[in-house]
């Protein structure tokens, strides 16, 4: 068992809310929180700690970190897990849309970092922030949501080196398909685009991925990447990034292809679209 406090964003469904209950079953202190605090009331009466954050808003991450110095008086870990796809070709995704996609997946996780630094360094805690196989690869119809996960693995790798001498630790966590809502958002954001006449087999394949990927059976439950994610908190000297089971671990590999090669095989997948 542990006395060690956590704040994760996101717990109203999916790996946020199977992170918070494998935390609290390790004995942890969890602050579990969702934009709408009613929708993790089960949460509540678990044993965690709720509240309402919007990761969009600094009140709300201001509240939240300041209640935990003065409940916890520190905290050990900080998990960014809130986050959402916004799919289609880029040309088709007006700016305030992908400004929103950076607000919530990139701005959201600096909100929260900056905000809890102060407490972790005291505790020399962990920074995890959930990225993806999209965060080391990116695809057609997936660049405004790996523009913002292959942005999380910058700003990763730089706080990393940054916070290294005051032993905080940053890790990376990156799952492929996982069996949650994800794809839901993923197929409504999709849908509010209004599409250019161009890009049928993006949009195609979009459709593809959105309705069958959270049920291969590559797909990976929300557990397993929460005994990842609560792994990567518990160990001394964590690895800076996490691909969860072995499809991710192929998937990122891919990155080392040379582009020529990873281009050819998009433009197969546009001809037999
Ligand atoms: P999910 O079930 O849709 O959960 C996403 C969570 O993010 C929800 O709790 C949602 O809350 C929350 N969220 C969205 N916008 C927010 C905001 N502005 N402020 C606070 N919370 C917000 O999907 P998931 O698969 O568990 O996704 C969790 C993370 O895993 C994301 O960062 C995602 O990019 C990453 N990921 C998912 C997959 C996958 O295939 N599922 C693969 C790789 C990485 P509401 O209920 O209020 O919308």
């Amino acid at each position: 068992m542990s006395d060690e406090t956590v704040l994760i964003t996101g717990c109203s469904s999916g790996i946020g809310r199977a992170t918070a209950e494998q935390f609290l079953d390790e004995g942890w202190t969890v602050y579990a929180t969702s934009r709408d605090e009613s929708d993790i009331a089960d949460l509540d009466e678990s044993g965690c700690r709720t509240a309402t954050l919007d990761v969009t808003e600094d009140d709300d991450v201001a509240r939240v970190v300041d209640r935990i110095e003065d409940e916890q008086g520190g905290l050990d870990c900080l998990v960014n897990n809130a986050g959402y796809g916004l799919y289609g070709p880029l040309e088709d995704i007006p700016a305030e849309k992908l400004h929103d996609q950076f607000d919530v997946n990139v701005y959201g996780p600096h909100r929260l970092t900056r905000a809890a630094l102060p407490l972790l360094r005291e505790a020399e805690g962990t920074i995890c922030n959930v990225s993806s196989v999209q965060g080391r690869l990116s695809v057609p119809g997936a660049g405004a949501y790996s523009g913002s996960k292959f942005a999380l693995e910058a700003m990763s790798d730089a706080l990393r080196a940054e916070v290294d001498p005051f032993d905080v630790e940053v890790v990376l966590v990156e799952p492929g398909p996982v069996e949650t809502n994800f794809q839901d958002r993923a197929a409504t954001e999709s849908d509010s685009l209004v599409p250019g006449t161009e890009y049928d087999w993006v949009y195609d394949s979009i459709e593809d991925a959105t309705t069958v990927s959270g049920s291969l059976p590559i797909a990976v439950t929300p557990a397993e990447v929460a005994t990842t994610i609560h792994d990567a908190a518990s160990v001394s000297e964590p690895d800076p990034r996490y691909p969860v089971k072995r499809f991710a671990r192929l998937a990122v590999a891919t990155r080392f292809l040379p582009d020529s090669v990873r281009d050819s095989v998009f433009r197969l997948v546009r001809r037999f679209a």
